[in-house]
């Protein structure tokens, strides 16, 4: 395949403790460009928007777009007008419409749109999918709680509305659980803990059944301290399936089944190369819609003001 030029857009963490290394790694990219406000990389062309970067940069083929939901979408049409690849990190935008919005364009103009779930990647996954497609479900619990001062500390978009608040880390979970269970599944009730001064909520808690009346409970909290958790806990006929660490281990029965090192980005970036490679694209928006789900149902709690 030739080689795809790409261009980063919206340069903060994530790309520098991911997007980076995974793009050197990987021989099937050439870094070209970058655009941010602010951030910048080191050694190629810098851009301050993504508009003066299409302009100045023709060679690039395909963009990441790293910057925060809320923003993401006018980048993306900018870079699909122009005939190029866009990875979305995720969740891939602020509304469900917006992306199907941005996946009608792609298919018109003939490019791949990749809306990437990195968690999906984890290297648990496929295992704990193929463990519950052998087995009946009685139940599952998912526990999503992490110390949001530890995790994103300063990040004022993710307290905005379209930043998804707690959902953030917790869209994690549910694209895990998307692609694990054999049927999909829906909201049947959620509670949404708000601060009385922020606009997305701190803590979550949804009920999800099936056609067949799975029970499902996952509860995510922002204001954990101490052991941090992100596990799938499932009873079925065949035992107790925890998977933990996000996605990275599985045990059944308490016994640890499978456990590797994580490679999420460098399998994002393959996948991606793929669909551009194949002219497919990739955009499931089941974990985005349970997360709309539960902003249209849930039942909203004020709770004590949260202060960075
Ligand atoms: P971040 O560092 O807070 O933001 C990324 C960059 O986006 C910022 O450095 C900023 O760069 C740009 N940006 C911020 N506000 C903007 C605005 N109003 N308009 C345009 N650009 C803006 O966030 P992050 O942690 O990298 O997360 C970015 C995305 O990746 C989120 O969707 C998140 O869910 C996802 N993600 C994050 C992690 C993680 O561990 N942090 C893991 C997986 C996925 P400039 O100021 O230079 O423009």
């Amino acid at each position: 395949m030739a080689t795809i030029n790409l261009a980063i857009v919206g340069v903060g963490k994530i790309v520098r403790d991911q997007h980076l290394p995974a793009v050197a790694a990987n021989p099937d990219y050439r870094l070209v460009a970058a655009a941010s406000r602010n951030g910048r990389v080191e050694g190629i062309d810098n851009f301050g928007s993504i508009e003066e970067m299409l302009a100045a940069v023709p060679s690039v083929h395909a963009v990441a777009l790293c910057m925060p939901p809320q923003y993401r979408y006018t980048a993306a049409i900018r870079a699909l007008e122009a005939g190029k690849h866009v990875f979305l990190e995720k969740p891939p935008g602020a509304t469900l419409s917006e992306v199907e919005d941005l996946a009608a364009c792609a298919a018109a103009q003939g490019v791949s749109l990749f809306a990437s779930w990195h968690s999906r990647y984890a290297p648990a996954v496929e295992a704990a999918r193929a463990f519950l497609a052998g087995t009946r479900i009685r139940s599952m619990r998912v526990v999503w709680k992490e110390d949001v001062r530890q995790w994103h500390p300063g990040q004022d978009w993710i307290w905005q509305p379209g930043g998804l608040g707690v959902f953030d880390p917790g869209i994690n979970a549910l694209s895990i659980v998307t692609r694990i269970l054999p049927r999909p599944v829906f909201a049947t009730a959620a509670t949404l803990a708000f601060p009385e001064n922020r606009g997305a909520p701190i803590a979550a808690a949804i009920r999800f059944t099936d056609a067949q009346g799975l029970d499902l409970a996952a509860e995510f909290d922002w204001r954990q301290t101490g052991r941090q958790s992100w596990d799938i806990v499932a009873s079925t006929e065949a035992g107790e399936m925890l998977l933990s660490e996000g996605g990275a281990k599985l045990s059944l029965d308490g016994r640890l089944v499978h456990g590797e090192p994580e490679q999420e980005y460098p399998m994002l970036y393959r996948r991606f190369a793929e669909l551009i490679g194949s002219g497919r694209s990739d955009v499931d928006l089941a974990p985005l819609r349970h997360v709309a789900d539960a902003f249209m149902l849930g039942q909203r709690e004020r709770v004590a003001a949260f202060h960075d």
